[in-house]
């Protein structure tokens, strides 16, 4: 049978750029389709738009502690209209420079919404079909809002990027990656952030202490952060169930009248029920309550894909479904939803199919950090799954960093080692430091080679750092 096509792409996400590009270099007649902005999530609505806004709102504290170090210098005031115009800029020109890789390479781009007609036919919006010898499907995740009344009134991560002012005061709900480093950007950049986390403690999955001393930092910097709690019903300020003045319960909200820039669907402050018994009013609602994989409308059920509970396609070790023709990565198949793996997914995608070289992706001791201030840095087992896979000891220090102490501030780090008693392996490291990100990045090195704490001691501290820590821990502090 012949083909229009080696191999069609849906979605110009980080994966499916990667994966397109990959396999064209190989010769492969390539043609991508992307229903909305090239980039996808990571470059348009996720990673790099979020990670400018946490450079913006880390410069809140900067005046004061400049001031502890000898500078006359003024605190001074955030301006969203002047920061907005410049991020978009950003993202236009990171847009087009992913546009230009894969016309370089000579992949056809259709700007449209496709779906598969069958195993070999991708059918686009406008009625265009193309036959590919292989169908990569990678169009990632969507925000999904919880299935609560008023609910529509409340914002995803999606709409913050897109704002046209900040809110004064913003509820955030949920208590995962997205709703942790928005809270915290939110509050740097001056609103008055309230956060429900419907669970016992924030950033589940992540190393207890660690995710501890995170809650209590995002505390002391000015996060409202109410744990156990969720919202039970919402709906516009001064329609029926609302109050018509502040907060009643000790929730900081903001006074209906006093709204300067309303947000949400309806554009007005926002009436909240809470399980804690509280009613508050807040200019805005961020539901940040996790993304589902986008499948919907893809055609895939009909033709034997195989769809997991949440909708995710359920793939193979090398990202083959059950039809054989079609493959899918990144998100859309929920296996580590990170910009970083999708493209790993990629490459071993290409490297499978157009190089003759079977390669199962390595999902093994992924590093990951939470961009909330302190960063939270994380690669292999914390202590309490390490603790339940074998005997293991613990090294952990907590200490106020030479900078913000100098400038009177009370912030702590953390840096922790877990290690298997019997292998003597460092099984996690777990960090929360200003800039704990690009630390975690190069402990992940050394856990993957399996570095033994012995090789961490043997290791030369470098002098005065934060990390030195890593390298100077001599006694356990727990055992077992
Ligand atoms: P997460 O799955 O990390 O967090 C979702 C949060 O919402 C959890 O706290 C969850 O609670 C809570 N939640 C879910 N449903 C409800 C509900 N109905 N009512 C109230 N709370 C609810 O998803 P995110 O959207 O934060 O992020 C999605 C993924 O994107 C991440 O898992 C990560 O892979 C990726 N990401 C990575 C980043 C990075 O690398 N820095 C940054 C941002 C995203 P519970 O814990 O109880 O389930």
């Amino acid at each position: 049978m012949t083909f229009d096509l080696d191999l069609f792409v849906i979605g110009g996400g980080s994966g499916g750029v990667r994966a397109a590009r990959m396999a064209a270099a190989t010769g492969a007649r390539v043609a991508l389709a992307e229903a909305s902005r090239m980039g996808g999530t990571c470059v348009i609505r996720g990673c790099v738009p979020k990670k400018l806004m946490v450079f913006a709102s880390s410069f809140r504290e900067m005046p004061a502690e400049a001031r502890a170090y000898g500078w006359d210098m003024p605190d001074g005031a955030f301006d969203w209209t002047a920061f907005r115009p410049k991020l978009h800029a950003e993202l236009d020109r990171l847009e087009g420079v992913y546009r230009r890789l894969l016309e370089g390479s000579g992949i056809a781009i259709h700007d449209q919404r496709a779906r598969l007609a069958d195993a070999h036919t991708v059918e686009l919006a406008d009625g265009q079909r193309f036959t590919a010898k292989h169908v990569l499907v990678a169009t990632g995740g969507w925000a999904e809002r919880p299935d609560l009344p008023g609910a529509e009134l409340g914002m995803v991560s999606d709409d913050i990027f897109l704002m046209d002012k900040l809110p004064r005061s913003i509820l955030v709900v949920g208590g995962g990656f997205i709703a942790c480093e928005m809270a915290c950007i939110l509050q740097g950049l001056g609103v008055e952030v309230t956060q429900y986390y419907r669970g016992a403690q924030i950033l589940r999955g992540f190393d207890d202490e660690a995710r501890g001393l995170v809650a209590e930092a995002m505390k002391a910097r000015g996060v409202n952060l109410h744990c156990g709690t969720t919202i039970v019903e919402m709906a516009e300020a001064g329609a029926d169930h609302s109050l018509t003045g502040t907060e009643t319960g000790g929730v900081m909200g903001a006074p209906v009248g006093e709204t300067r820039a309303p947000q949400g669907k309806r554009g007005g402050p926002i009436w909240v029920k809470a399980t804690n018994g509280t009613e508050t009013t807040f200019d805005a609602v961020l539901f940040a309550t996790g993304r589902r994989p986008n499948t919907a409308g893809l055609g895939l059920e009909d033709l034997g894909v195989q769809l997991g509970r949440r909708g995710e396609i359920v793939v193979d070790a090398y990202s083959q479904t059950a039809v054989p023709s079609i493959y899918a990565i990144g998100d859309v198949t929920d296996r580590i939803n990170l910009t970083p793996v999708a493209i790993r997914e990629g490459m071993a995608f290409s490297r499978t199919v157009f190089e003759g070289l079977p390669t199962a992706v390595d999902h093994d001791l992924v590093p990951s950090a939470v961009f909330t201030q302190p960063e939270l840095g994380s690669v292999g087992l914390t202590e309490e799954a390490a603790r339940a896979q074998e005997p293991i000891e613990v090294y952990a220090t907590s200490f106020r960093p030479m900078r913000s102490a100098f400038a009177g501030a009370s912030d702590r780090v953390l840096m922790k080692l877990i290690v298997s008693q019997a292998t003597r392996k460092v099984l996690g490291c777990h960090i929360v430091a200003p800039d704990a990100g690009e630390m975690i990045q190069l402990a992940a090195i050394a856990v993957k080679m399996g570095a033994t704490k012995e090789d961490f001691d043997r290791t030369v501290a470098v002098h005065p750092t934060m990390a030195e820590e890593m390298v100077t821990m001599r006694q356990p502090v727990r055992k077992g």
